[in-house]
């Protein structure tokens, strides 16, 4: 089974000149998943001709805006014209996320709830089954609310491939998750931001991954600075791309 990872957003927390936040879009046959649903994420699937309501699971990593932003439109896109047997689960990655997302879908005026969209939590551990894809989630130290940590990293298992997507990190790089230090995945999409390259490079290297794809890239690295990035990382012992909106990998 092939998959197709569209990286729809590719920026840090703030919208750029060249990319938008982050929004990684996994399609298996004919159904999708989104990792993370930063703005605009349902335009720029409109955009690279993605069916919406082939959505069968979106998965945030954590609650910063530019990884949720998007959500209500990917929720208001879901309810419009939904097909026969459409349905989709949203998972956030906080409790407390839960109560402030439904009263803003009331108030944009959404019928909600909907038989089309049923929120969960995200846990550790594994999350998310269907008869294409498995996802688990570990917890990094990007970020914490009163509960402890509450950002992760996912690997989703699609026959005998695995994808990792780490989310963002701590600044020292030390919560890359394990499942991508330990066992071999067949792409990384791993965020570019919240530490020096120097920091990741040793990490990377030791790890069995068989292609990488940076996202979530730091304004340093934009234009010009892609160039110094591609230099910084020349001793991976495997393909990586820098990715830019709308970019597409076979997986
Ligand atoms: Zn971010
Ligand atoms: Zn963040």
């Amino acid at each position: 089974m092939t998959a197709r990872v569209t990286t729809l957003g590719t920026s840090h927390g703030n919208h750029t000149y060249c990319r938008f936040n982050t929004a990684t879009l996994v399609e298996v046959g004919d159904a999708s998943y989104l990792i993370d649903a930063g703005s605009p994420a349902s335009a720029l699937m409109l955009r690279g001709e993605k069916r919406i309501q082939a959505l069968r699971g979106v998965f945030l990593t954590h609650m910063h805006e530019d990884h949720a932003g998007g959500l209500p439109g990917v929720i208001k896109a879901l309810l419009k014209a939904p097909e026969p047997g459409q349905h989709t689960d949203v998972f956030l990655p906080e409790v407390e996320a839960r109560a402030g997302l439904e009263a803003w879908l009331v108030a944009i005026r959404l019928r909600w709830p909907s038989p089309l969209v049923t929120l969960d939590t995200v846990r550790d551990g594994p999350l998310y089954e269907d008869d294409l894809i498995r996802l688990e989630a570990t917890r990094t130290r990007h970020l914490s609310d009163r509960y402890g940590p509450a950002s992760f990293s996912y690997r989703m298992t699609i026959g005998d491939k695995r994808i990792v997507f780490t989310g963002d990190l701590s600044s020292d790089f030390s919560d890359f998750p394990e499942f991508a230090k330990a066992d071999p995945c067949d792409l990384c999409v791993c965020e570019m931001t919240h530490f020096p390259p120097e920091a990741a490079l040793t990490t990377l290297m030791d790890s069995p991954i068989g292609r990488l794809v940076f996202n979530h890239i730091h304004d340093p690295w934009h234009g010009p600075g892609e160039a110094r990035l591609r230099e910084l990382f020349d001793a991976l012992p495997y393909e990586f791309h820098i990715a830019h909106d709308g970019d597409e990998f076979e997986v």
